[in-house]
C-alpha cells in the first residue's frame, strides 16, 4: 500500500519554508473543519437524499392499508401536492418514527456545522465576541431542543403536517445549511461587536428564550394536565379545551414571538453591514405568519365556537398591539 503522493513527498523532504502545513492548536487541527470545508458536497448529497426519501415516502404512503390517523394515506390525487406535503402523518421505518428521526438529524447537523465553523475560526485566530455569542445562542437553542424534545409532541409539525418533501427537505437541508449562514458569514467577515450591543443582544436572546420555552411548555403541560397551575394560578380555559392563561392569554402564538426574537438574536452578532446574516429571521417571519394563518384555519374548523370565543378574549395573533 503506497501512501498518497503528498504524504510520500512530506516523508522524504521537510516542508519548504512558507509551504502550507496542517495547522494544529490546542488539540484542534484542520480535520475539525472538515464539515465546513465540505459544506457544498454535504448540501448536494443531502438534497439528493431528501428527494429520494420523499419519493419513497410518497409511494409507500399511497400503498398503506393502515387505518390509524397517523398511518392512513391522505392523498389528494395531485402528485405534486402529495409528494410535497406527504401522504402519511407519522410514517415509521423499522419501528423508528421518521418525522422525529429527520428533525433530530437536522438539529444535530446544525450543531456539527457550527462546531466545525468554530474550529475553523479558532485555527484562524478569529474567534471574537461576535463568534462566541452566535455559537453560544445557537448551541443553547439546539441542546435545549433535545432536553425538551417531549414538548414537540404537541406541535403543528407532529400533529398536523404530513411527512413529504417539504418537511424532509426542511429538516435535512434547510435547517443545517441555511440556519448556519451567520456562522459562515462570521468566518469570512471580521465583526467587532461593541460591549453595549453585546449586552443588548444577550437581553434579546434571554427574552426570546423565556417566551419561546415558557409558551411551548405551558401548552404542553396544559395538554397533559388541564388543571396544572400556570404562573402559580389555576389556568383559565375556554370551552374546557383552550388555554387562556399565561403566554396563551397575551397572544394566540406568543411562542412564535419568542422564536422570532431568538432568530434575531442569532443574527445580531453579525452587525448591520450586510443583509445576508438576516436570512434566518426573515425566513422565519414569513414562515410563522403563513403557519399562524394555516393553524388558525385548522383550529377554527376543529374548535368552532370555542375558537371564536378564544379569539375574542385574545385578539392578538403574535405580537400584542401590533399583529
Ligand atoms: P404550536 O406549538 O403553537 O401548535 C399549534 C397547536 O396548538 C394548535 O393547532 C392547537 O392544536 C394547539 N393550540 C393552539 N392554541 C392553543 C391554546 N390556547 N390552548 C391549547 N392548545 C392550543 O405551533 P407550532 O407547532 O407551529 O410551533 C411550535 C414551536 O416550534 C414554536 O415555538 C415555533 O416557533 C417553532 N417552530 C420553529 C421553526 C423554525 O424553523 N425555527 C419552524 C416551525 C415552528 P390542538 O389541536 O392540539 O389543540
Amino acid at each position: 500500500l503506497t501512501p498518497p503522493l503528498p504524504l510520500q513527498r512530506s516523508a522524504l523532504a521537510p516542508a519548504a519554508p512558507g509551504a502550507l502545513r496542517a495547522r494544529r492548536l490546542h488539540g484542534l487541527d484542520d480535520s475539525h473543519g472538515v464539515v465546513a470545508d465540505r459544506g457544498l458536497e454535504l448540501l448536494s448529497t443531502t438534497f439528493i437524499f431528501s428527494v429520494i426519501v420523499s419519493f419513497l415516502l410518497y409511494y409507500t404512503g399511497l400503498r398503506s392499508r393502515h387505518q390509524s390517523s397517523s398511518l392512513k394515506p391522505h392523498a389528494t390525487g395531485s402528485f405534486i401536492q402529495d409528494w410535497w406535503f406527504g401522504v402519511q402523518l407519522n410514517p415509521h421505518f423499522m419501528g423508528v418514527d421518521l418525522k422525529f428521526f429527520f428533525i433530530r438529524a437536522g438539529m444535530m447537523a446544525w450543531l456539527f456545522i457550527n462546531l466545525s465553523l468554530l474550529a475553523k475560526s479558532y485555527l484562524a485566530g478569529s474567534v471574537n465576541r461576535a463568534v462566541i455569542l452566535y455559537q453560544f445562542f445557537c448551541g443553547w437553542y439546539i441542546i435545549d431542543y433535545f432536553i425538551h424534545e417531549e414538548f414537540m409532541t404537541s406541535t403543528w409539525d407532529i400533529i398536523a403536517e404530513r411527512l413529504g418533501f417539504m418537511l424532509v427537505f426542511g429538516d435535512l437541508v434547510f435547517i443545517p445549511f441555511t440556519f448556519t449562514i451567520q456562522g459562515w458569514w462570521l468566518l469570512g467577515n471580521k465583526m467587532e461587536l461593541p460591549l453595549l450591543a453585546s449586552v443588548a443582544n444577550c437581553i434579546i436572546f434571554l427574552i426570546g428564550y423565556l417566551v419561546f420555552r415558557g409558551a411551548n411548555k405551558q401548552k404542553h403541560l396544559f395538554k397533559k394536565d388541564p388543571k396544572a397551575p400556570i404562573w402559580g394560578k389555576p389556568p383559565k380555559v375556554v370551552g374546557g379545551k383552550l388555554l387562556v392563561s399565561g403566554y396563551w392569554g397575551i397572544a394566540r402564538h406568543c411562542n412564535y414571538l419568542g422564536d422570532l426574537l431568538l432568530a434575531l438574536s442569532f443574527s445580531l452578532p453579525c452587525g448591520a453591514s450586510s443583509v445576508i446574516p438576516y436570512f434566518y429571521p426573515t425566513y422565519l417571519l414569513i414562515l410563522l405568519i403563513w403557519r399562524e394563518r394555516r393553524d388558525e384555519a385548522r383550529c377554527s374548523e376543529k374548535y368552532k365556537d370555542i375558537w371564536a370565543e378564544y379569539c375574542k378574549l385574545v385578539p392578538w395573533r403574535i405580537l400584542p398591539y401590533v399583529y
